[in-house]
């Protein structure tokens, strides 16, 4: 087999949601596509912001001389401007274009951090439940995910953070608002994760950073803050996305923001840049730069998904479905009926509903809803849970 043995192995264990996806499509064959209710992937389906669309057709109309040649690996110096400017003024921290570099998405970004920051052997302390790509990012750059799980209420369980640290560990990897569980850390749950990091720095005599993923940042509901990471911790790196809050995922633009007082900033910055070059990204679309650096602050309706999040858990509680109603994202994490998370996920597919197991996420005894799907999809659904449920015995 040419494929190495090590992705064998990771494709063999690699992503449920995917699964989920791919099984999606054969079961609309079998059972007719409007039998079919697909809640496996966190594709949005709330329509990008008109703004989008204008500044789209605005800078495709124009012909500027090297517009479709390469550019700094960081990215075009005005569109770092236009964010770090937009960032500046609402984490209320000094940013200027050189602590923002335009990745493809978070995903791009998370990988160009881990390679840069880790060295082989070097451990990331991840909070699970998790977006299990994260272990596949540490992997890339030779690092190990040390895995922590969060308290009952997916908040964080600083202690077993702090537990979880050795002279290895180079980064603490959070997202909030989470994936899979809706959750949001408040400021106070930063601030103390930010004196952990220092109190570790100090013992161990060496940088710890917070790596925060931040890609649902706008998706937060009933008024909830989402506190700025930056205002609490001085070694920290947000990696964005506008795939979420735009709903334009296949665009794949993204970027880094550093710190002004981030340990070893420039040296940092030199890393990542690099690193966007040789991992192969080598610079962000040119075209999805110009469109972005227009529209800071720009933002898809969040009251859609807010109202497709209260049709859903009031339609699953009065099902007899327990979970903690999400703050923010596009994701319920419900606790499955039976123990088996997986089996529950087969039972509920049976009546075309596509969910993703918890143990897919490092949380098992629980499955997860991508709800960013039109409401005829959930309320249609709802009977089959309701169903699933019944036979159950739950
Ligand atoms: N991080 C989390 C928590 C995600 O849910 C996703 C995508 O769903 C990503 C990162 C990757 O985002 P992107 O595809 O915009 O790079």
């Amino acid at each position: 087999m040419p494929v190495s043995k090590k992705i064998q192995g990771m494709l063999s264990r690699s992503s449920w949601i995917r699964k989920m996806f791919e099984e999606g499509l054969l079961l609309r064959q079998k059972l007719g596509p409007e039998n079919v209710f697909d809640f496996s992937l966190g594709n949005p389906n709330v329509p990008p912001p008109i703004e989008f669309d204008s500044a789209l057709r605005d800078v495709a109309g124009q012909t500027l001389p090297g517009q479709h040649g390469y550019m700094p690996n960081a990215g075009y110096p005005e569109t770092r401007e236009a964010i770090a400017g937009y960032l500046g003024r609402k984490f209320k921290v000094p940013l200027t274009f050189e602590h923002i570099i335009m990745t493809c998405g978070a995903a791009g970004a998370l990988n160009v951090t881990m390679k840069t920051i880790l060295d082989p052997g070097d451990e990331v302390i991840i909070p699970t439940p998790y977006f299990v790509e994260y272990g596949f990012y540490v992997d890339n750059a030779g690092g190990v995910a040390r895995l922590v799980p969060t308290k009952e209420d997916f908040g964080l369980d600083l202690e077993a953070i702090r537990s979880a640290f050795t002279e290895r560990t180079r980064a603490v990897l959070i997202n909030s608002p989470n994936n899979p569980t809706g959750r949001v850390y408040d400021a106070e749950t930063i601030r103390g994760l930010a004196a952990i990091l220092e109190e570790k720095e100090r013992l161990y005599n060496r940088a710890v950073y917070l790596v925060s993923d931040e890609p649902y940042n706008e998706i937060v509901y009933d008024g909830v803050e989402l506190p700025s990471i930056m205002e609490f911790c001085r070694n920290s790196i947000i990696a964005y996305s506008y795939s979420k809050c735009l709903s334009v995922p296949g665009e794949r633009i993204g970027y880094l923001a550093l710190h002004p007082e981030l340990a070893e900033l420039k040296d940092v910055l030199g890393g990542m840049i690099f690193c966007n070059r040789i991992l192969g990204f080598i610079n962000a679309p040119a075209l999805m730069q110009r469109v972005i650096s227009r529209i800071q602050g720009v933002q898809v309706n969040v009251g859609e998904y807010q109202w497709k999040r209260d049709l859903l858990c009031e339609g699953l509680r009065s099902c007899g479905y327990t979970f903690a109603k999400p703050e923010g994202t596009f994701y319920l994490f419900v606790r499955s009926p039976v123990d088996d998370d997986v089996a529950y996920v087969r039972a509920l597919q049976k009546r075309g509903i596509l969910t993703t197991p918890g143990v897919g996420f490092g949380g098992p005894g629980y499955f997860r809803i991508a709800y960013c799907v039109d409401d005829a999809t959930i309320r249609n659904a709802l009977p089959g849970f309701a169903e699933t449920m019944m036979e159950s015995g739950g």
